[in-house]
């Protein structure tokens, strides 16, 4: 099937979605998506309701599907506000609303926002700063490498070892630390060790992913004696739930 064959097949929002789409998410245009990878995506959104926004790193945009008042959530890795345009970094792990809608985006095409909002809270994320993620954190990673004073360093659980090396490469950041996951999670002694190699005195932790993978290496750095004044953690996804957040 095309995607344009695809895509009128897709149920449409009904009059009531429609009007709250409308009173409560701003548009934007698709300037370019660029397909990095087989699971990656750079999704370049433009237009005016994207110019004079004061953001912050880690600040979260939520996105409608275009069905309903189904959203997913996305982390901008740069904004700019002068020219009304910001870069989402989209992950593709399998058959579900966010997935296809990167999947089939193409450059010309709209879409409805909210945001950017509050997810992680920026204040007191201090450098030395390590950020433990997964494939949604790259983002995320790209946005808090971007300032200068904080230049965390990164430690990922990832599916595709070699995939995420190159896209991580691809966005600059080459130096990540990248752990294969396991389907039994026996990965997570290794990465929360990895984690935790760096806990010494002042450092600070930026936990997000998946929630199994943060509450383990959380745990593990509340036994190294890290506070949770340290540590902030957001989980972006987890094992049969949908659309978190
Ligand atoms: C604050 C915040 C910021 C985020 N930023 C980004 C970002 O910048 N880039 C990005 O790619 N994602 C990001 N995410 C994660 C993304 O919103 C989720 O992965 C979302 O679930 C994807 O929607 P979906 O419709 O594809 O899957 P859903 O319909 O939400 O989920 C269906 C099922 O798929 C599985 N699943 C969901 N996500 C994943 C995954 N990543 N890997 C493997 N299985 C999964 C789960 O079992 C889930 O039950 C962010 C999430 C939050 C909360």
């Amino acid at each position: 099937m095309t995607d344009s064959a695809h895509r009128l097949e897709e149920p449409q929002p009904g009059y009531v979605a429609r009007t709250l789409l409308r009173w409560f998410m701003r548009p934007a245009r698709v300037a370019a998506v660029a397909a990095i990878s087989d699971n990656f995506r750079l999704i370049d959104l433009e237009g005016d309701a994207l110019k004079n926004i004061d953001w912050t790193v880690g600040q979260k945009l939520q996105i409608s599907m275009g069905t309903g008042l189904t959203a997913r959530t996305y982390t901008p890795m740069s904004w700019d506000p002068e020219h009304g345009r910001t870069r989402l970094l989209a992950f593709m792990h399998g058959d579900a609303p966010g997935s296809r809608w990167v999947e089939g985006l193409r450059e010309g095409d709209m879409c409805q926002f909210l945001g950017p909002r509050r997810s992680l809270d920026p204040s007191g994320i201090e450098a030395p700063l390590v950020l433990f993620g997964d494939e949604t954190s790259f983002a995320l990673a790209s946005a808090l490498s971007a300032v200068r004073r904080l230049r965390p360093i990164l430690i990922f659980e990832v599916t595709d070892i070699a995939q995420s090396r190159s896209v991580l490469e691809g966005i600059g950041l080459g130096d990540a630390t990248v752990i294969a996951r396991a389907s039994d999670d026996a990965h997570l002694g290794a990465a929360a060790g990895a984690v935790v190699a760096h806990a010494s005195a002042g450092v600070h932790f930026v936990l997000t992913g998946r929630a199994a993978a943060i509450q383990h290496v959380n745990r593990a750095l509340r036994a190294a004696g890290v506070g949770s004044s340290r540590m902030k953690a957001k989980a972006y996804w987890a094992p049969g739930k949908t659309g978190l957040d």
